[in-house]
């Protein structure tokens, strides 16, 4: 059978990714070195406990397993925690990456799938953003991505590797049959933490900003449901695999929402009031980030299944009482 190593299977979309990848057939190799991971998260193959910094480490699953691709989600993903130590995201997303593109090459494993973020865009001057738009990062996170897939391009023409780039927008929701979820310490996405003001578990949800050129006055993002992006994932690994030598692909539903709106939604799935804060501007946030998917469809048949904020949110929403109860 056929095997993907999935460093940070045990997070937020890289757990989902390994539902995608058994249910197509393919075994998943979690490699995790559970800093955020979850060990309860780790249901769809073998695991291996490791950091993507430690080359003994991954050499060792590397031989074990010998998989046929790897796909890439270990990563320090905090925007406001690069700004503040930029150096540690830096370690783990740009050396940590070489490290693993590294081991990954002298274990003649020709693939690589990689997590890579809207981030890289920084504030776009179109929206939406196609991939062609100039990624000028505007904080160390999208900074991180982008050097990252600058290693898989050159490691690409130098040893043909074959690699993919998906810039994700904002991952959001739940696994339908309750399998997955997102659980972060601490949390700081918008969905849960509207859902968390919602069933009382904060005492309120914080709006960076109403004061925005946009409609309603609040920021708007491109929310795509995280087994979607699983899918889509499993979707490249078949796309290099037909010999496509590197893709990087946007991937989100090409809808945008506002804070305001997602808070409704999740006052209409809860049923309960999400008491708001209006705050000031989040240091680095763009205004509006919504993705041109047109390429993700035409290469990948990136069209969602759960396109609609109302799924997403209750999805989410059911994960969240379950794992908080
Ligand atoms: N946001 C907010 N309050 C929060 C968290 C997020 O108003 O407590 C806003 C944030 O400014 C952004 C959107 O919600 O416009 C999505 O933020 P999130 O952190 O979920 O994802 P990001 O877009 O930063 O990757």
């Amino acid at each position: 059978m056929r095997s993907v190593l999935v460093t940070g299977g045990a997070g937020y979309v890289g757990s989902h990714a390994c539902k995608a990848l058994a249910s197509a057939g393919w075994t998943p190799i979690v490699y995790d070195d559970f800093s955020t991971g979850h060990r309860d998260l780790v249901r769809w193959g073998p695991c291996e406990e490791g950091d993507i910094a430690d080359t003994a480490r991954l050499d060792a699953a590397l031989a074990r397993h010998r998989p046929d691709a790897v796909m890439h989600f270990a990563a320090a993903s905090l925007v406001g925690e690069s700004v503040r130590d930029p150096g540690a995201t830096y370690r783990r997303n740009v050396a940590g990456t070489l490290t693993l593109l590294e081991a990954v090459r002298k274990a003649g494993v020709g693939t690589v799938v990689f997590s890579s973020s809207c981030a890289t865009y920084g504030r776009p001057d179109r929206v939406p953003i196609t991939e062609d738009s100039p990624q000028r990062p505007i904080n160390p996170y999208g900074a991180s991505k982008a050097m990252a897939e600058r290693l898989m391009a050159d490691f690409g023409a130098a040893y043909g590797m074959r690699g993919a780039a998906l810039r994700y927008f904002n991952a959001a929701g739940a696994d339908p049959d309750g399998e997955a979820g997102e659980d972060h310490e601490p949390e700081t996405h918008l969905i849960p933490r509207a859902l968390m003001a919602a069933a009382g578990l904060l005492s309120r949800l914080d709006v960076f900003g109403d004061d925005w050129a946009t409609a309603d006055g609040t920021c708007i993002r491109d929310y795509v449901h995280v087994s979607d992006l699983a899918r889509w994932h499993v979707a490249a690994l078949d796309r290099l695999a037909e010999g496509t030598p590197f893709l990087a692909l946007n991937l989100g539903t090409g809808r945008g929402r506002s804070v305001r709106e997602v808070v409704a939604a999740v006052e209409r799935v809860t049923g309960r009031t999400v008491p708001l804060a209006i705050g000031p501007r989040r240091d680095g946030d763009p205004p509006v980030l919504v993705a041109d998917p047109g390429r993700a469809k035409d290469i990948l048949g990136a069209t969602p299944r759960f396109a609609d904020l109302e799924t997403m949110v209750e999805t989410a929403w059911r994960w969240l009482r379950r794992r908080r109860s």
